[in-house]
Protein backbone atom coordinates (compact mmCIF):
# COMPACT_ATOMS: atom_id res chain seq x y z
CA UNK A 1 0.00 0.00 0.00
CA UNK A 2 1.80 3.12 -1.25
CA UNK A 3 0.69 5.28 1.50
CA UNK A 4 1.47 3.13 4.38
CA UNK A 5 4.56 3.68 6.70
CA UNK A 6 4.92 0.12 7.68
CA UNK A 7 4.75 -1.59 3.87
CA UNK A 8 7.73 1.13 3.20
CA UNK A 9 9.56 -0.46 6.51
CA UNK A 10 8.58 -4.02 5.04
CA UNK A 11 10.11 -2.87 1.95
CA UNK A 12 13.43 -0.81 2.93
CA UNK A 13 12.30 2.06 1.63
CA UNK A 14 12.68 3.48 4.71
CA UNK A 15 15.19 2.39 7.68
CA UNK A 16 14.50 1.09 10.70
CA UNK A 17 16.74 -1.30 13.24
CA UNK A 18 15.38 -4.94 12.07
CA UNK A 19 15.82 -7.53 14.58
CA UNK A 20 14.86 -10.22 12.32
CA UNK A 21 12.95 -10.53 8.78
CA UNK A 22 11.98 -13.55 6.99
CA UNK A 23 9.76 -14.40 4.18
CA UNK A 24 6.26 -13.04 6.43
CA UNK A 25 7.77 -11.07 8.80
CA UNK A 26 10.22 -8.24 9.86
CA UNK A 27 10.72 -7.27 13.39
CA UNK A 28 11.83 -3.55 14.52
CA UNK A 29 12.62 -1.91 17.17
CA UNK A 30 9.79 0.67 18.20
CA UNK A 31 11.38 4.26 17.71
CA UNK A 32 9.39 5.69 20.58
CA UNK A 33 9.85 2.53 22.81
CA UNK A 34 8.02 2.48 26.19
CA UNK A 35 9.76 -0.10 27.41
CA UNK A 36 13.10 -1.52 27.92
CA UNK A 37 12.25 -4.31 25.10
CA UNK A 38 9.98 -2.84 22.91
CA UNK A 39 9.85 -4.20 19.31
CA UNK A 40 7.24 -4.76 16.39
CA UNK A 41 6.61 -7.89 14.54
CA UNK A 42 5.15 -6.38 11.53
CA UNK A 43 3.37 -9.73 9.14
CA UNK A 44 4.66 -8.01 5.50
CA UNK A 45 1.27 -8.56 3.74
CA UNK A 46 -0.50 -5.21 4.45
CA UNK A 47 -3.56 -5.66 6.89
CA UNK A 48 -5.02 -3.54 8.73
CA UNK A 49 -5.75 -5.08 11.90
CA UNK A 50 -7.53 -7.77 13.33
CA UNK A 51 -10.61 -7.13 12.33
CA UNK A 52 -8.67 -7.61 8.35
CA UNK A 53 -7.81 -10.56 8.69
CA UNK A 54 -8.88 -13.81 7.04
CA UNK A 55 -8.18 -17.56 6.71
CA UNK A 56 -5.10 -16.42 4.52
CA UNK A 57 -3.17 -14.86 7.33
CA UNK A 58 -3.68 -17.49 10.36
CA UNK A 59 -0.32 -19.49 9.34
CA UNK A 60 1.17 -15.85 9.41
CA UNK A 61 -0.39 -14.67 12.75
CA UNK A 62 0.48 -17.85 14.58
CA UNK A 63 4.25 -17.56 13.43
CA UNK A 64 4.57 -13.68 14.98
CA UNK A 65 3.64 -15.57 18.06
CA UNK A 66 5.73 -18.21 18.00
CA UNK A 67 8.79 -15.74 16.42
CA UNK A 68 7.77 -13.43 19.29
CA UNK A 69 8.66 -16.05 22.02
CA UNK A 70 11.87 -17.10 20.26
CA UNK A 71 13.13 -13.41 20.07
CA UNK A 72 11.78 -12.86 23.97
CA UNK A 73 13.88 -15.83 25.15
CA UNK A 74 16.92 -14.31 22.96
CA UNK A 75 16.63 -10.96 24.77
CA UNK A 76 16.29 -12.85 28.14
CA UNK A 77 12.56 -11.48 28.77
CA UNK A 78 11.10 -14.58 28.64
CA UNK A 79 11.24 -14.84 32.50
CA UNK A 80 10.36 -13.04 34.24
CA UNK A 81 7.44 -12.52 31.48
CA UNK A 82 6.74 -10.40 28.34
CA UNK A 83 3.96 -9.25 26.77
CA UNK A 84 2.71 -9.89 22.73
CA UNK A 85 0.01 -6.98 22.30
CA UNK A 86 -2.33 -5.19 19.40
CA UNK A 87 -4.10 -2.44 19.19
CA UNK A 88 -7.28 -2.64 16.86
CA UNK A 89 -8.25 1.08 15.97
CA UNK A 90 -7.67 4.48 17.30
CA UNK A 91 -9.85 3.95 20.61
CA UNK A 92 -6.97 0.95 21.90
CA UNK A 93 -4.28 3.26 20.52
CA UNK A 94 -3.59 1.97 16.72
CA UNK A 95 -1.82 4.96 15.08
CA UNK A 96 -0.01 2.55 12.39
CA UNK A 97 -2.86 1.18 10.19
CA UNK A 98 -0.67 -1.92 9.11
CA UNK A 99 -1.25 -4.66 11.44
CA UNK A 100 1.38 -5.32 13.93
CA UNK A 101 2.13 -6.98 17.41
CA UNK A 102 3.84 -5.28 20.20
CA UNK A 103 6.75 -7.38 22.18
CA UNK A 104 6.84 -5.34 25.49
CA UNK A 105 9.18 -6.54 28.09
CA UNK A 106 12.22 -5.70 30.37
CA UNK A 107 10.34 -4.33 33.15
CA UNK A 108 7.43 -5.00 35.26
CA UNK A 109 4.05 -4.85 33.10
CA UNK A 110 0.97 -4.00 35.22
CA UNK A 111 -2.89 -5.21 34.33
CA UNK A 112 -4.67 -3.87 32.94
CA UNK A 113 -3.24 -1.84 30.95
CA UNK A 114 -4.23 1.32 30.05
P1 LIG B 1 0.25 1.52 17.39
O1 LIG B 1 0.13 2.86 18.06
O2 LIG B 1 -0.34 1.56 15.99
O3 LIG B 1 -0.23 0.36 18.19
O4 LIG B 1 1.81 1.25 17.24
C1 LIG B 1 2.59 1.93 16.30
C2 LIG B 1 3.99 1.96 16.84
O5 LIG B 1 4.86 2.31 15.77
C3 LIG B 1 4.21 3.00 17.95
O6 LIG B 1 4.67 2.34 19.13
C4 LIG B 1 5.25 3.94 17.35
O7 LIG B 1 6.20 4.38 18.31
C5 LIG B 1 5.88 3.10 16.26
N1 LIG B 1 6.37 3.86 15.14
C6 LIG B 1 5.75 4.89 14.50
N2 LIG B 1 6.48 5.33 13.47
C7 LIG B 1 7.61 4.55 13.46
C8 LIG B 1 8.76 4.53 12.62
O8 LIG B 1 8.91 5.32 11.67
N3 LIG B 1 9.71 3.60 12.90
C9 LIG B 1 9.59 2.72 13.94
N4 LIG B 1 10.58 1.85 14.14
N5 LIG B 1 8.51 2.72 14.75
C10 LIG B 1 7.53 3.63 14.51
ZN1 LIG C 1 1.00 -1.43 5.03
Amino acid sequence: MDSCLFCKIVAGEIPAKQVYADDDLVVIEDINPVAPVHLLVIPRKHTVNCLDLTEDEDRVIGKVFRVAARIAGEKGIAEPGFRVVSNNNAGAGQSVFHIHFHLLGGRNLTWPPG
